[in-house]
């Protein structure tokens, strides 16, 4: 199953992402997370990258592009992908569409989550993720069992540095403004379907479910 995951930041795609890989058993692939891993490893890419992300704007689509179709062409990716947070711009989608074709492959569902501005702003603002996994989680709505440490490996929570006030109001603008156009071009393709973001984290996931099961695979 090949599945784009859209939203704004905050709007819970690395959350839904991780249920959704361990029901269908596909790779995670989330270009945020492959930036800072780089930005972590100190390479040529990650140099680059973090210039952009400290200031909430998006990398350059020709690198952004050039390091999903690397990555498309594990072989781990052969049964299916979730891409999270890529394609962001038109060109990125349009770019996405072709290099699937060489591979005769398509996207076969655009999962968008919605949520409202105010909400989105309280969600990255209050957000911590593990050092170790990566796993999100929220100081109010969705806790920790053990404040600052993970539930599923222990490790330490800490906070990202984008996601501080003045930073996130950049990435929502840079993102509302992009995001219009890359939803009606999947509208066009059929691929598209709206889910109320808005709801408990499992009910989010019994939606995004719902709508994956209804074609059968
Ligand atoms: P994204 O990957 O879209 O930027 P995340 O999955 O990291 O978003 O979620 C952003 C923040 O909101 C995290 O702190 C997460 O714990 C919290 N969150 C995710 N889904 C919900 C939800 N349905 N209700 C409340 N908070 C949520
Ligand atoms: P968010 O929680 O804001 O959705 P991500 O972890 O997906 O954040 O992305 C963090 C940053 O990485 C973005 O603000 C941007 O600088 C960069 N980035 C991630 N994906 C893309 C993309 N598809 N195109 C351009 N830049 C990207």
């Amino acid at each position: 199953m090949n599945i784009i995951l859209m939203g704004l930041p905050g709007a819970g795609k690395g959350t839904q992402a991780d249920q959704i890989v361990e029901k269908y058993n596909i790779p995670h692939i989330s270009t945020g997370d492959m930036f800072r891993a780089a930005i972590q490893e100190g390479t040529e890419l990650g140099i680059k990258a973090k210039a952009y992300m400290d200031q909430g704007a998006l990398v350059p689509d020709e690198v952004t592009v050039g390091i999903v179709r690397e990555r498309l062409s594990k072989s781990d990716c052969e049964k299916g992908f979730l891409l999270d947070g890529f394609p962001r711009t038109v060109p990125q989608a349009e770019a996405l569409d072709e290099l699937l074709a060489d591979m005769d492959r398509q996207i076969e569902h655009v999962l968008n989550i919605e949520v409202e501005q105010d909400e989105l702003v309280k969600r990255l603002t209050g957000r911590r993720i593990c050092k170790v996994c990566g796993t999100s989680y929220h100081l109010q709505f969705n806790p920790p069992k053990v404040e600052g440490k993970c539930d599923k490996d222990g490790g330490e929570l800490y906070q990202r540095e984008d996601d501080n006030p003045e930073t996130v109001k950049n990435r929502l603008e840079v993102n509302m403004t992009q995001t219009a156009p890359l939803l009606a071009f999947y509208n066009a393709k059929g691929v598209l379907a709206n889910v109320d973001g808005q709801q408990d984290i499992d009910d989010v996931f019994k939606a995004l479910d719902e709508i994956l099961q209804k074609d059968g695979q």
